[in-house]
This record gives C-alpha cells, sequence and structure tokens, in this order.
C-alpha cells in the first residue's frame, strides 16, 4: 500500500508528500514538498523578529517544577518593546507547526509517541506531567513547542531575504527525528535547515554554531553523515551528555539515572557530526571562553563556505546557572553575540539566531540588552519598521508638543 502511494504520488506529482515515510534518512529528496503555512510573505515593514505570546508554557504552577524559565519568550519581546525596537505589528507572529511540517524530520512513530503524557513528562523532565490527561498536556504543553518550531522554520526563509532573523524561542537542540529530550519535544533546528535545503533556492550548505552550554546532541545526530551541514559546538564537557567527565562521579548523578532509563542517552555517538568541537571545563571566565568562540568561528568559516548559519544562542553559560556550570558574565555574552553577528555578517551570510537554553530569571533581560546592543551597533536592522517608529513618535510628539 505504501510503494503503491509513493508510486501514485510521484506519477502524478502531487504536492503531498508521502506520509508513510518515517526518519530522515529515509527521505526522497525528488519529492515534491508539502503545502505548509510556514512559508509565506512577509510584509517588509516588519522586523525579522518572530514572537507570539502563544510560546509561553504556564498552568497550574507545573512550570515552576522545572528550573527552566518558561515565561522568559514574553519577557524578552516585552523588554524589545518597551525600548521602542518592536511593536507587536512590527513583530512577525508564527505559525504553529503541522503534523505535516514536523514529518519533514520526525517519524510518525515518534509524533505519536507524544501522545503518551508520561512520554512528554520525560521530555520536559517535569513527571507530574505524567499525569495529566494528553489533551491538557498538547495544549499547554507541546503548542507553545510548536509555535515555536514553526517560528525557527520561518525565521530560516525570512533570514534568506533579510540577511538576519531572530525566532526569540526555539532552540531545541537535545531533539533528533526519532527521540526528544531536556526540554525539547521537536527538532526546530534540522527543521529549519531541512525546510531550507527543500525550498529555498541557493541553500545548499548550512552551519550550525552552537553556543548554548550543553551540547547539541540533537541536530548533531541529525545530521551525523550530511556533508552538507558544518556543526561548530561550543560547551561544557563536565555536564551532559558527560562524555570526557570523571566517570565516578557521573556514575552517582541524576543524569546517570536518567541515562539508565533511557531518557538521556549517553551521547557520545553524535559527537561523530561535530566539525569543531570546543569542550570547555567548569567555570570558564569571559576572556578564555571569547576568545575560543572567536578563533574558533573564524577557523569554521574558514573551512566551510555556508549559505546560511545557524546561531543557537543559549544563554545557560551565564554564572550561577545550576545546569550550565560556567562563568560567563553577562557582559561576556551580550560580546559573544556581538562576536558572532560581526563575523558571520561582514562575510555576507545569512544567519538565524534561536534562543534556547537559558535557566535564570536575568536571563529575559540579558537576551533583550544583547539584541538592542546589536541594533546599535547596526550588526541588525529594519529600515520600514525604524521609519513606522519614527513615524509615530513624531505623531505622539505633535500632540505632546
Ligand atoms: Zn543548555
Amino acid at each position: 500500500m505504501d510503494l503503491y502511494r509513493t508510486l501514485i504520488g510521484y506519477v502524478f506529482s502531487t504536492a503531498e508528500k508521502d506520509e508513510s515515510t518515517s526518519g530522515t534518512s529515509n527521505k526522497t529528496e525528488t519529492t515534491t514538498p508539502h503545502k505548509t503555512d510556514l512559508y509565506g510573505e512577509i510584509p517588509s515593514n516588519k522586523w525579522p523578529i518572530i514572537y507570539a505570546s502563544d510560546y509561553n508554557i504556564g498552568f497550574l504552577g507545573l512550570e515552576k517544577l522545572h528550573p527552566f524559565d518558561a515565561g522568559k519568550w514574553g519577557r524578552v519581546h516585552t523588554f524589545l518593546k518597551e525600548a521602542g525596537m518592536v511593536k507587536d505589528d512590527t513583530t512577525v507572529k508564527p505559525r504553529e507547526a503541522s503534523e505535516k511540517d514536523l514529518m519533514v524530520v520526525h517519524s510518525k512513530e515518534y509524533i505519536s509517541s507524544l501522545k503518551w503524557s508520561v512520554n512528554v513528562a520525560s521530555i520536559t523532565e517535569v513527571p507530574p506531567v505524567a499525569l495529566l490527561p494528553n489533551f491538557i498536556v498538547q495544549r499547554k504543553v507541546l503548542r507553545p513547542f510548536r509555535y515555536q518550531t514553526g517560528g525557527t522554520i520561518m525565521a530560516g526563509k525570512l533570514a534568506m531575504e533579510r540577511g538576519w532573523s531572530l525566532n526569540i524561542g526555539g532552540g531545541f537542540h537535545h531533539c533528533c527525528s526519532e527521540k526528544g529530550g531536556g526540554f525539547c519535544a521537536y527538532a526546530d533546528i534540522t527543521l529549519a535547515i531541512k525546510f531550507l535545503f527543500e525550498r529555498v533556492q541557493g541553500v545548499s550548505k548550512a552551519m550550525i554554531i552552537d553556543l548554548d552550554a550543553h551540547q547539541g546532541n540533537g541536530h548533531e545526530r541529525d545530521f551525523i553523515d550530511d556533508d552538507r551541514v558544518y556543526i561548530l559546538d561550543v560547551y561544557n564537557r563536565g555536564i551532559y551528555p558527560h562524555d570526557g567527565y570523571a566517570k565516578r562521579k557521573y556514575i552517582y548523578s541524576y543524569r546517570y539515572l536518567q541515562n539508565i532509563r533511557g531518557i538521556y542517552p549517553h551521547d557520545g555517538y553524535a559527537k561523530r557530526a561535530i566539525k569543531k568541537k570546543v569542550e570547555l571545563r567548569h567555570f570558564t571566565e569571559d576572556d578564555e571562553y571569547l576568545e575560543l568562540v572567536s578563533r574558533n568561528i573564524d577557523s569554521a568559516l574558514g573551512e566551510f563556505e555556508p549559505d546560511i548559519v545557524i546561531y543557537n544562542a543559549g544563554t545557560d553559560i551565564l554564572q550561577g546557572d545550576p545546569l550550565g556550570n560556567l562563568s560567563i558574565t553577562e557582559k561576556g555574552i551580550i560580546e559573544r553575540d556581538k562576536i558572532v553577528f560581526e563575523k558571520v555578517r561582514s562575510r555576507n551570510i545569512p544567519i538565524l539566531m534561536v534562543t534556547s537554553g537559558g535557566y535564570q530569571r536575568s536571563t529575559a533581560r540579558i537576551i533583550a540588552d544583547s539584541v538592542l546592543n546589536l541594533r546599535k551597533l547596526k550588526l541588525i536592522g529594519c529600515d520600514e519598521a525604524e521609519l513606522a517608529n519614527t513615524q509615530s513618535k513624531g505623531w505622539l510628539g505633535y500632540f505632546l508638543g
């Protein structure tokens, strides 16, 4: 039956993708891409910044059981609005990624597995989620993730059109096509890249610059033998997934117990996909970190010329982060983002930034300050949206005298 459907689909060149296809490795590049809502036209008077309140997770206080600040995306947007940079109507509203969108990367089996609340509880690391009816879990937990995933996919096309884009969410770098984990239910980075490869002419090579404190084992598994994708990953080697860490300490850790339960695979395997690997020690500080980031981006861009860079800008490198275990200051994070944008944009390579991990209340302010800094330095901009700001200020000025 599946073969029959595939043949029929091929003969009549329908706009639908064969639903029976499972996993990324089985995809046939010759099929016509399915119809999607995620690649529509975006008016040029909007910033290439994507956000909607649908991103935020919050119900019954359960989100407080996870150290993740589940409202940080909304606060980043509020700070950008308060600074007079964006407004609701100059921000791009994301669409929710549909099942067909997700199946560009995910298998039907994986998507079906999320219909069991116990599996979502494992992925989000919030055990009580297992006790909730799945329709609530879908609406309150997975739907926000699907909006953020739709946002990252949309940001891929926007980056190609505008030279840069920012999704104030996404960056689920622990999820691969077949498995979620570490608060990541959908592989948004892999999806954004596969959408671009399938749908945007001139995009055949991508670079992922993953500067979250953790190793990006999700996208790494997805692109393990794919020469079209170059991965630079700078991460703390002493935290998940623990390769190179003193074994005895690890054996008694909570993460090790999770590995035994199969929630967190011990993921040395994924490292094979990293073309440039920079492993940090606990409590690495600004000077050493920024020098390593700067030097390795130069070196990566010397080895590989991508058509787009996906920048996973996790802020869990911040000092005091209980999971990241690094000692980077707020100034260091702002400087890091500046270095990445300078190096990529000076080479005329489009860049898409996602916000990824960052587990302290202070991180929303830092992300917003960093975006405002990029704008001040003219590393990002949107003339038409700025014009709309000036005009509305002029109007207000008229009334205020
Ligand atoms: Zn992280």
